[in-house]
């Protein structure tokens, strides 16, 4: 349930409102405060409520019942866009494109910190990759686990780039302490219980939707890592199964304004694993610069036919330059036309 105060309605009756809500009817209420008004969201069992009761409040200028199961994510209860700040300076939601660059599986320190180096010079504010590997074959490589962290790490020191890398199990929580941006991938979207526990860390988790996951399903994933209090969620679209076999997923691409409508999050586009194809990864970035996104994550390695995982899909540094500045040129030409009215 929302509830949109009157203009005229002080701090303090908000308060005692909020109070008087939880206490009498259980709820947990969440308070976002606007320049014009004050929007209180309902969470909870929300069905004894009279919602002519609350109508009649002098402090109260509209009621709606939230119909979508998502709270926490719901543009409703949240209506300007999150918008999460690194230490770097870096942000992800405010308007700006970021970037997430680098190998599909970290694979030795030169690797890493020769992709790190060569991204960041093409505008890249993101360093990523996999040090713990969700692989389809248990024979493939899973990864160089808690080294790749710390070559990670080393890779962070050396360019400033924060770091993105995925977790798979709730127990490697406290070895990610020191990780800047926790990936939670496509196979484990509906991990519960992993997202429950990244619910109680205050550190941004970069969602991945699931392979088959609806935009509802996806929305309770995000919200499953937000009721534990954690409100740093990106959603990232990484494409999804298809009847298609022409790219290795299908990049739903309307998944990013019906998010933007959602929610409030910050959203991403993976064109990477969304197409399984290297030629492909510009002109989806393309296309998902021009549907409004936040930042682009694009997999790139210094020798793409040894790559350890992804290569097929993965673009040299020279190509993530050319990419990288046709996306910024894109983004100011979008900027620009969001001008117009
Ligand atoms: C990855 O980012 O390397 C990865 C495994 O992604 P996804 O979960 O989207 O397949
Ligand atoms: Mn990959």
């Amino acid at each position: 349930m929302i509830i949109v105060l009157k203009s005229t309605a002080t701090k303090e009756d908000s308060l005692l409102f909020k109070n008087k809500l939880e206490q009498e009817y259980g709820v947990k209420v969440n308070e976002w405060t606007g320049v014009e008004s004050t929007v209180l969201g309902l969470i909870g069992d929300t069905t004894k409520i009279d919602i002519d009761y609350i109508s009649a409040q002098d402090i109260v200028e509209s009621v709606k019942r939230v119909q979508e199961p998502y709270k926490k994510a719901n543009r409703k209860f949240h209506p300007d866009n999150t918008v999460i700040s690194f230490d770097g300076g870096q942000k992800i939601g405010d308007g700006s494109l970021c970037i997430m660059a680098g190998p599909c599986s970290v694979e030795s320190e030169e690797q890493l910190n020769g992709i790190a180096e060569k991204v960041k010079k093409s505008g890249a504010t993101f360093l990523r990759g996999g040090a713990f590997k969700p692989r389809t074959s248990p024979y493939a490589f899973q990864g160089l686990k808690a080294e790749g962290l710390d070559l990670l790490k080393e890779a962070r020191r050396v360019t400033g780039l924060p770091i993105v890398t995925e977790i798979m199990r709730v127990s490697h929580i406290d070895m990610f302490e020191n990780v800047d941006v926790i990936q939670v991938g496509a196979r484990n979207m509906q991990n519960f219980e992993l997202l429950k526990e990244l619910g109680k860390i205050d550190k941004p988790i970069l969602l991945k939707r699931g392979l088959a996951a609806t935009i509802e399903e996806f929305l309770m994933s995000a919200e499953y890592i937000m009721a534990g209090g954690n409100d740093k969620v990106i959603l990232c679209e990484r494409g999804i199964r298809t009847y298609e076999t022409a790219t290795r997923n299908t990049l739903d691409i309307s998944a990013v304004p019906v998010l933007r409508k959602l929610t409030h999050l910050p959203i991403i586009v993976d064109p990477s694993h969304a197409s399984g194809k290297s030629w492909l990864v510009e002109p989806l970035a393309m296309a998902a610069v021009a549907a409004g996104v936040d930042g682009l994550m694009i997999e790139v390695h210094n020798d793409p036919p040894h790559a350890l995982s992804d290569g097929a899909q993965s673009l040299t540094p020279e190509q993530f330059d050319l990419v990288a500045r046709r996306v910024f040129a894109m983004k100011k030409a979008y900027d620009e036309a969001m001008t117009i009215e």
